[in-house]
């Protein structure tokens, strides 16, 4: 089977959003990679799926791709919606060929383990551990299926109808990974972060029907301290789940994918310190 068509048939939508620039090349510790062990089932993931994932819902995938060119609103808006910044924004390398497919049933929170300092920094962080993670641990993509910074901006990362990855000791098998730029043992938690936060798993609590009660830390999987104790006390309090449920039932859990000039734009005034 050709690349094209395992791509294809595992979601036209993602086909669309994995022409992305190129990242800069470091290594970067991120939590996927604090174990020192790798188990060997980490790399089962690289199989190539045998199926189309024909039976995931699309009509949210409709409606993402045809607000494409909608003008973005601020980040710390509450609105129903909020942007999501496409791969292609944020200088993405393309997705390879392969990946297991799923339909995300719980919500894993992470933490990139390195601190982040000023939020400019966040788009490059990203691209730094999709390099990371593609070259130097030999996975598809970058771990995460979202990713968000402390000003609260959203960051389309992997396919979420993709097995995302872990060098820890768990089975990340229908976890929707959303990942959180910084180290938040160090670093504080921010409100845009914690509503960002929580707008990814809104949108992903409602496109998969997953209860607000599947939310969770990664060290409640595996020997971690991701996703950070200062972040992880919004977990365990109730905070964030709290927060997904006001957006999921106010209707305010939606999520639009952001890419062209306005998107782009949107990166450079991040990267610019705004
Ligand atoms: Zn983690």
């Amino acid at each position: 089977m050709s690349e094209r068509r395992q791509r294809d048939n595992v979601s036209r939508r993602w086909l669309l959003l994995v022409g992305g620039g190129v990242g800069l090349a470091a290594l970067i510790n991120a939590c996927t990679s604090q174990q020192a062990s790798e188990p060997a089932s980490e790399t089962a993931a690289k199989t190539i799926p045998s199926r189309a994932a024909t039976t995931s819902p699309s009509s949210s995938a409709a409606a993402m791709a045809t607000t494409e060119a909608t003008a973005l609103p601020s980040s710390s808006s509450i609105a129903t919606s909020a942007p999501m910044l496409c791969r292609e924004a944020w200088g993405a390398q393309p997705a390879r060929p392969g990946g297991t497919p799923q339909v995300p049933n719980r919500m894993t929170v992470h933490h990139s383990a390195v601190v982040l300092g000023a939020n400019s920094n966040a788009p490059a962080r990203i691209r730094a551990d999709q390099r990371y993670h593609q070259d130097s641990k030999g996975w598809i993509d970058i771990a995460y299926h979202m990713g968000v910074d402390r000003n609260g901006n959203i960051y389309e990362l992997r396919n979420p109808e993709l097995v995302g990855d872990t060098a820890t000791t768990y089975d990340p098998t229908g976890h929707f990974l959303v990942l959180c730029e910084g180290d938040y043992d160090q670093e504080t938690v921010t409100e845009d972060m914690l509503n960002g936060v929580a707008r990814a798993c809104a949108w992903a609590a409602q496109r998969y029907s997953v209860s607000p009660d599947k939310l969770a830390g990664h060290k409640d999987f595996a020997a971690t301290s991701c996703p950070g104790a200062n972040l992880y006390a919004h977990i365990a309090s109730g905070d964030i789940k709290s927060r997904i449920q006001n957006l999921v039932a106010s209707g305010g859990g939606g999520l639009e994918r952001a890419c062209g000039p306005e998107a782009a734009a949107r990166v450079a005034a991040i990267e610019a310190g705004n």
